[in-house]
């Protein structure tokens, strides 16, 4: 598993089914195969990442 964004392969699992990569510091939530983005704001609210990838970019092969 790489992280869609960086491609950096330093993801660390933080809870059931949600990753954060530790390069970019981005967010990942995994729900039936694919994954969902968000960035952590300065004030502790996430903002989606998803439109700027496309399926195939979020898609985790399993
Ligand atoms: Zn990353």
């Amino acid at each position: 598993m790489q992280c869609p964004n960086c491609k950096s392969k330093d993801i660390g699992k933080i809870g059931t089914n949600q990753y954060y990569c530790w390069n970019c510091f981005v967010e990942m939530s995994l729900q039936k195969g694919m994954l969902s983005l968000h960035q952590v704001e300065e004030d502790g609210s996430l903002s989606s990442l998803d439109d700027l990838f496309d399926d195939e970019d979020l898609h985790v092969g399993m």
